[in-house]
């Protein structure tokens, strides 16, 4: 078999309830779609950390964040681990990343496993911004994800013609702040993009970490967000509103954008024709709340900010327009890509290759629940509770542990820890906490074993206090 060429598109904080092919009923993503339709859209696709760093780190290793040492935004990733590029260089891929790193700069936390990387230092600028190319700093004029895509494309058609190529394209958009492309400054303008069914969220059954979240559209956007001021004697209501609006309007923005840059992406692959033996793969590091339970951001084990979008085209193995219910995480990427190119996966990588899954040929044994944990404690931006937890397809019961455990970027302020289980089948958007509902009393016991089973599986460990108090 020949090796398939991979092309890795990953975006920034984009939620899979912005892409038409989800269902959007807020934008609509032509290009995106494509890759949908060409290929498979996996439903359960989820992150095992949703912040950023953490989960770009197990993208790259195929191992947890408690094992790859990236737990929090503030940790750097120690370039000297394993991760599937070095191993798919090792088989004698060429391979490159451009754009978004955000795992750290300069020492072992540049980039390693690529023989071209041109990446934004942290964050990175929508304007005019600076990249680190090889090493060597250097500001390119121009919208951010416009420059990382022509990078892209020069680099596809720029490649050595006798290897099979992997490149990660990683947007910057749509992150926060969210800064639209002046071609795109109007789109929306004149419409109002429906408010979700969960936007008056009170958190009233909820577990005291919802309510102390600072991510609440009316209240914690900034005026950096939202440019601008809600008209004088607005109602608190009216406020969130307008603030929903200004928010949407941009982050939608930034998204049509990316369309554009898949589209063009997909058409350089057409051009070079290696489309036929190409793996494209469409994701973003974790999901986000656009407006869900009156919030932005993402960090809790919630459906919108857990759920990854995944939409992979590879036609000699994929039947067009597949969808996928199975469960698929963040941490299977790199074995998935190293079985694809032929390569053995190392016993180390905690992922399973969803080869077989994509195929239309899911193993028996595949998984039917998945671990997540926060760590970020307290973040002093958006005072979410540290937590973890198991989702299965019926169940989601999470556990806030409430405890910085020493964790960087936290706040060393422990708080009372509280459950939340909600019955996904009956209330899918998480608006019912039934943990210590007497009807569930079986089902919170089955699930607190399997949690154990899972955490300890992956060579994690439970929470347990200076008193030695564990969950119980
Ligand atoms: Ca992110």
């Amino acid at each position: 078999m020949k090796q398939p060429n991979i092309l890795f598109i990953m975006s920034d904080d984009h939620a899979s309830h912005a892409i038409s092919s989800y269902g959007s009923v807020i934008n609509h993503t032509p290009n995106i779609d494509r890759i949908a339709e060409g290929g498979i859209r996996f439903d359960n696709c989820f992150c095992t950390n949703s912040i950023c760093a953490p989960s770009r780190a197990t993208i790259l290793t195929g191992v947890y964040n408690h094992i790859n040492g990236v737990k929090t935004l503030d940790d750097h990733l120690d370039g000297t681990m394993m991760n599937f590029p070095k191993l798919l260089q090792q088989a004698g891929y060429e391979t490159a990343i451009i754009g978004k790193w955000h795992l750290g700069h300069g020492g072992n936390s540049d980039p390693t496993g690529f023989h071209y990387w041109n990446v934004l230092p942290d964050q990175g600028d929508y304007f005019d911004p600076e990249f680190i190319e090889m090493g060597k700093t250097k500001r390119i004029n121009g919208y951010v994800t416009d420059i990382i895509t022509a990078m892209s494309i020069d680099w596809i058609k720029k490649r050595d013609k006798n290897k099979p190529f992997m490149l990660m394209c990683h947007h910057k958009a749509p992150h926060r702040s969210w800064l639209p492309s002046p071609k795109y400054a109007d789109l929306y303008k004149d419409a109002d993009i429906p408010e979700p069914p969960t936007f008056h969220d009170d958190y009233s059954t909820r577990a005291e970490a919802a309510r102390a979240a600072r991510m609440r559209i009316g209240r914690d956007l900034l005026k950096k967000d939202v440019k601008g001021e809600p008209p004088q004697n607005s109602s608190p209501g009216q406020i969130k509103s307008w603030n929903y609006q200004r928010y949407i309007k941009d982050y939608l923005r930034c998204v049509a954008s990316i369309d554009e840059s898949v589209g063009l992406l997909l058409d350089t692959l057409q051009d070079e024709e290696i489309w036929n033996n190409t793996i494209v793969v469409y994701t973003s590091d974790q999901g986000f709340f656009l407006g869900d339970h009156g919030w932005f951001d993402k960090r809790f084990m919630y459906e919108e900010s857990l759920r990854m979008p995944l939409l992979i085209q590879y036609p000699q193995e994929i039947k067009a327009g597949s969808v996928s219910r199975d469960m698929v995480l963040n941490v299977d990427f790199a074995a998935t890509f190293l079985e694809a190119a032929g390569v053995a996966v190392p016993e180390e990588m905690q992922g399973r290759s969803m080869r077989p899954v994509w195929s239309g040929h899911t193993p028996p044994d595949w998984r039917t629940s998945m671990y997540y944990r926060y760590w970020m404690h307290l973040d002093k931006e958006h005072s979410v509770y540290s937590h973890y937890g198991i989702r299965t397809h019926d169940y989601k019961l999470i556990y806030y542990y409430a405890d910085a455990l020493g964790t960087t970027g936290s706040l060393d302020e422990r708080k009372p820890a509280e459950w939340e289980l909600f019955d996904l089948k009956k209330d899918p958007c998480e608006m019912n906490n039934v943990y210590g509902a007497a009807e569930y009393a079986s089902v919170i016991a089955l699930l607190k074993q399997e949690l154990l089973a899972l955490q300890l599986a992956v060579k994690d460990v439970p929470y347990e206090t200076d008193e030695g108090e564990r969950f119980a």
